[in-house]
């Protein structure tokens, strides 16, 4: 039965964002106090004492049943990274966020599974209602090509504690750097469906990947053209399935 402080609490947090059935759920909402402790890092070119890096290949990747090519293998972090320790998982030394980035099956939830002793992703699920496809002179390459990358303190900016700060959040994203790790998602439309499609449990929101904005490219990323219009790509992450799921929002 529900106490009054309970209900008192639900009124004001449904001020802050969508409400979708669990208040104690801070990943419910979009903007509000409750992602305050949720720092988070912004991943940037660089050296970083772990082996984080944009592009390359280090998995077997599936091939794209549109494009036909190798998905993008699109940043990969370190496990062995401390900061990184509610993703560890024993046998898995590395997280690689992956997804074709030149066709429209980005564009709805899509599910791998990893399979890190053959080193190997496969495609759970995809959809592709749309059919499209990026012209072939913009074509982002695949691999990436692979660069150091390091993973810096958010600044309190970039954490969506209030309008003001989503705002500056939004800036930013896509301007200074294209993935956020870990802390506070900034939801584009609303909060994203985390149940694991195959344990049902709840999945860690592990990163955003945004494009680099139009008229700024290789601002964040210096070696290609990082450009996926205004897509931000959600990735969650389930320990227990190795299932790495991704669903996109755009602004
Ligand atoms: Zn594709
Ligand atoms: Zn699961």
């Amino acid at each position: 039965m529900m106490n009054t402080t309970l209900s008192r609490r639900m009124i004001d947090i449904s001020l802050l964002g969508p409400f979708t059935g669990d208040f104690t759920k801070p990943y419910s909402f979009q903007v509000g106090p409750h992602w305050k402790d949720f720092i988070g890092f912004r991943v940037v070119e660089g050296t970083d004492h772990s082996r984080h890096f944009f592009g390359g290949q280090t998995w077997e990747l599936p091939i794209c049943p549109n494009c036909k090519e190798s998905l993008h293998q699109i940043f990969t972090f370190d496990l062995s990274d401390p900061r990184l320790a509610i993703v560890r998982i024993d046998n898995l030394k590395e997280l690689p966020l992956i997804s074709c980035l030149n066709c429209s099956y980005y564009w709805e939830p899509q599910t791998f599974k990893l399979d890190p002793i053959k080193n190997q992703i496969t495609i759970l699920h995809q959809n592709n209602t749309q059919n499209w496809e990026m012209d072939a002179e913009d074509k982002i390459p695949s691999p990436l090509p692979r660069m150091d990358m390091k993973l810096m303190n958010m600044f309190k900016g970039d954490i969506p504690v209030d309008d003001e700060s989503y705002e500056s959040a939004f800036e930013s994203f896509g301007d200074e750097y294209i993935c956020r790790l870990l802390g506070a998602p900034l939801y584009a439309s609303g909060p994203i469906d985390r149940e694991c499609p195959c344990c049902s449990k709840e999945m860690i929101y592990v990163s955003t990947i945004t494009g680099e904005t139009y008229g700024n490219e290789r601002n964040a990323i210096s070696t290609v053209d990082f450009v996926i219009g205004e897509s931000l790509i959600y990735f969650l992450f389930c320990k227990d399935c190795l299932l790495l799921k991704t669903e996109v929002q755009s602004t």
